[in-house]
């Protein structure tokens, strides 16, 4: 019914902000800048996932003077792709445009992707052209990462692309009915089908602040990334395991035909050593991607909630949990 024709409706903009005091005000006056430009009606929903340097104070004085505001405050840091749950959870508009704080991702690009959504694409996926101000270590690895993801998930998720994107609100649907606790929110995006395009974007440096994604949490992710849409890892344990036993029998074979046919023995010692070792390392890193798997199945089981909230402002009176 939202297809034909695509009446003016309400626009979501749900940002996560975590230790961001230094850009918000500046983030907001940007989006609030292009939304009223639009001429849609327009929400933007920030969540403050935990923060500990007063963005949650700046939140709310934007939200005291913006009645188009509404805040969400997490009980604590739970991870950005939890904050960008709870905010989507929340969001009440027709399209919703998932974008970070810190206007990395220019919200000029938000009217493109609505003209795009008007015309029924029911994803419109922000795709870096560039990424300027960051170091040639994250360009890199971010590069091998969305390269790897390419050939290795079950779904095709697309390279170079972040969180940066509009979408349908059956999209937002499909993704919040998805009971998953581990959240690679752009892998499900993918997932879910419908139209989606790309829209190729220049990627800002940071305005202010530095990344809240130091390398430890980026590995974290990227290996939830791969995990949460790969049995590949799983299925090498077959093909080391045909390598090793295969090598194992041309050994075996090599040593009776020596023995039988021969008068010298196989010089056991050195082979046995390596043949010890090499199953032993390989039985033991499979032993550690089992681990892996096993642990995410371990989490999705205890069903937690993916996040707490302890704080709701400016949402809609119907709303039962609103504070004033
Ligand atoms: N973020 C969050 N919770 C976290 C980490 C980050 O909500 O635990 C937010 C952060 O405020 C920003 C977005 O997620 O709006 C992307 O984070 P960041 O810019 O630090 O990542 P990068 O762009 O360096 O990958
Ligand atoms: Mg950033």
């Amino acid at each position: 019914m939202r297809h034909d024709g695509r009446p003016d409706k309400l626009v979501s903009v749900v940002v996560p902000c975590f230790n961001e005091a230094e850009v918000i005000n500046a983030t907001h006056a940007r989006l609030r800048g292009v939304l009223s430009a639009t001429g849609l009606d327009w929400e933007v929903i920030y969540i403050d996932d935990g923060s500990r340097d007063g963005t949650l104070e700046l939140l709310r004085s934007i939200q005291t003077l913006d009645p188009q505001v509404r805040l969400i405050a997490l009980s604590r840091n739970f991870g950005h792709q939890e904050a960008a749950s709870a905010g989507l959870e929340a969001a009440a508009g027709d399209a919703v445009v998932l974008i970070d704080a810190d206007l990395q991702d220019p919200p000029e690009y938000i009217p493109a992707m609505l003209e795009r959504w008007r015309d029924g694409v029911d994803v419109v996926y922000g795709q870096r052209q560039a990424r300027a101000g960051e170091t040639y270590f994250k360009r890199a690895s971010a590069g091998v990462f969305y390269r790897l993801m390419q050939q290795l998930s079950t779904t095709p998720i697309p390279v170079d692309t972040g969180d940066f994107r509009l979408m349908d609100s059956r999209v937002v649907d499909a993704v919040l009915a998805m009971p998953e606790r581990d959240r690679f929110l752009r892998g499900m995006v993918a997932w879910a089908g419908f139209r989606q395009e790309a829209l190729r974007y220049q990627r800002d440096p940071r305005f202010a602040g530095e990344s809240k994604y130091p390398l430890r949490r980026m590995l974290r992710f990227a290996v939830d990334g791969l995990l949460s849409f790969s049995l590949v890892p799983l299925r090498l344990g077959v093909y080391l395991g045909l390598i090793a036993s295969s090598l194992a029998l041309l050994g075996i074979l090599y040593s009776l035909v020596l023995r039988l046919f021969t008068d010298v023995w196989v010089p056991g010692w050195t082979l046995l050593f390596i043949a010890v070792l090499f199953l032993g390392g390989v039985q033991l890193l499979f032993l550690g991607i089992i681990g892996e798997y096993l642990g995410r199945v371990y989490w999705e089981v205890k069903r937690r909630p993916l996040y707490l909230v302890k704080e709701r402002r400016g949402f809609p009176p119907s709303d039962s949990e609103v504070e004033s």
